[in-house]
């Protein structure tokens, strides 16, 4: 599975759809200070389902929605869509291309769509559950968030070792049902 694209449009600095198309292995993104590079990992952690403004560098939610600038308008509505290559079957779904997409107006409302299907923000959470990305996992590490690793007690350190091993789902599973 890999980040085929994203797609911002009304997103923080992107008023503009615009497309980004990733290959397979790494990819960097490079530009000068303020031009956008961290709001596009947001927009990752954003379409993923994250709730908490403050993980998106923000006070409140509203603060995803493109706010305005010089020379244009605020708008009413931020939308990002994410697709992800699965043709190697890591997530459970036939597709094998996989669209993930949420919009937000001011009102608050939020909505997602799982390749062009309303869906629920929890059926987004469901899909991704095993893979090892989404929010509260470690697939994406915020500037000043290693120290914060490096400086970790030995049990929060080792949470991360077994979200990384793919044994902390199990864990998680294993609660979730004794509590039932
Ligand atoms: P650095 O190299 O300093 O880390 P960066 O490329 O990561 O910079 P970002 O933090 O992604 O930059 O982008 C910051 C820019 O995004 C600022 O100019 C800020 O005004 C703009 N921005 C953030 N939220 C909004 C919004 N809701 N509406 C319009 N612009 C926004
Ligand atoms: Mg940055």
């Amino acid at each position: 599975m890999y980040l085929k694209s994203l797609v911002l449009k009304g997103f923080k600095s992107f008023a503009d759809r615009s497309v980004l198309g990733f290959e397979p292995g790494i990819a960097a993104v490079v530009g000068p200070n303020g031009s956008g590079k961290s709001n596009i990992s947001d927009a990752v952690l954003w379409v993923l389902g994250e709730r908490n403004a403050k993980n998106l560098r923000g006070q409140a939610m509203e603060d995803v929605i493109f706010a305005g600038s010089s020379a244009r308008k605020p708008v009413g509505v931020a939308e990002v869509e994410l697709v992800l290559d699965n043709s190697d079957g890591t997530l459970p779904v036939e597709f094998n291309d996989v669209s993930i997409m949420r919009r937000m107006y001011r009102s608050g409302e939020s909505e997602y769509l799982i390749n062009g299907t309303i869906a629920r923000r929890m059926d987004v959470l469901d899909i991704l559950h095993d893979s090892g990305l989404g929010t509260g996992t470690h697939s994406i590490i915020a500037q000043g968030h290693l120290a914060e690793i490096l400086q970790s007690k030995p049990e929060d350190r080792r949470a991360l070792i077994e979200e990384a091993a793919g044994v902390l789902k199990h864990k998680q599973r294993k609660a979730k049902s004794q509590r039932k």
